[in-house]
């Protein structure tokens, strides 16, 4: 099964419409003429997708190169929910893509699985395309509770969704404890996670669903770890913080990733 690699901006709170713009040019002007074989999302605060969805959808040579993702969407429809953003708000700006359930998510604004839930199906009713994120935190991995979580994630941030849903989802593994800290799970580390998370989609949706679903590694990915941990039988692109803010740092990563690993 020939999955095509996803790789993932996650800007969080940084870069306006300016310096979006700065790095979508910088970026653009750098990959001129080349062609990779993944996809390529650009995940702005919700105020720079308006400058990203112009310079994507307007006048940029090369511009379909990059598709446009948002980091959260509201599990509401419309109306009364004061500093949220509806699905429907995001398509007018050719979002595909949406991150739900990141680790910063759940931990600072207390996103729980039901709540994740209901946002990954709120999505799939406007037929974006979730990120969904998972991942533990380093108390649960030392106290031998690596597989019980991701289960329970699993599962509860699952419930309802279709196999239809399946073929548009991508699952970002993503440690807690290797977010924005410098460290990078192993490779060992990285692939017995995914294979396990490969394995709950099995249980859940059959081997064929698993087969195909992407399911990337997120948590200190940079241009120098990017091919060890791709080269991973169940890894299939990054989701990327902090290394994607720098136009020539993520391109790297993008091509130290989609390059086989030479020993
Ligand atoms: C993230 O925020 O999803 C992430 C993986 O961040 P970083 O690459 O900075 O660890």
């Amino acid at each position: 099964m020939i999955r095509k690699p996803i790789f993932a901006a996650n800007w969080k709170m940084n870069k306006g419409a300016s310096e979006t713009e700065d790095f979508v040019r910088s970026f653009l002007s750098k990959i001129q003429g080349q062609s990779f074989p993944c996809e390529i999302v650009i995940a702005p605060p919700f105020v720079s997708l308006p400058k990203l969805a112009d310079l994507l959808h307007g006048a940029v040579q090369n511009a379909s190169a990059i598709q446009i993702g948002a980091q959260n969407c509201s599990q509401f429809d419309a109306g009364a929910y004061t500093g949220e953003v509806n699905v429907l708000m995001l398509r007018e700006f050719f979002v595909h893509f949406v991150i739900i359930g990141h680790s910063e998510r759940r931990a600072i604004f207390g996103e729980t699985d039901a709540i994740i839930n209901a946002k990954l199906k709120k999505a799939r009713e406007a037929n974006l395309k979730p990120i969904f994120c998972i991942g533990e935190t380093l108390a649960q991995r030392e106290g031998g509770m690596l597989e019980s979580v991701l289960r329970t994630q699993v599962t509860e941030g699952l419930q309802g969704l279709t196999e239809k849903d399946m073929a548009e989802i991508v699952i970002a593994y993503e440690p807690v404890w290797a977010i924005g800290t410098g460290v990078t799970a192993t490779s060992q580390q990285a692939q017995d996670a995914h294979a396990f998370v490969r394995s709950l989609v099995a249980g859940l949706y059959g081997t064929d669903t698993a087969e195909r679903i992407r399911i990337q590694y997120g948590g200190s990915v940079k241009p120098g770890n990017a091919a060890e941990l791709m080269a991973c039988p169940d890894i299939d692109g990054a989701l990327i913080g902090g290394a994607s803010l720098e136009p020539h740092g993520f391109l790297e990563i993008i091509r130290n990733g989609t390059v086989p690993l030479v020993e």
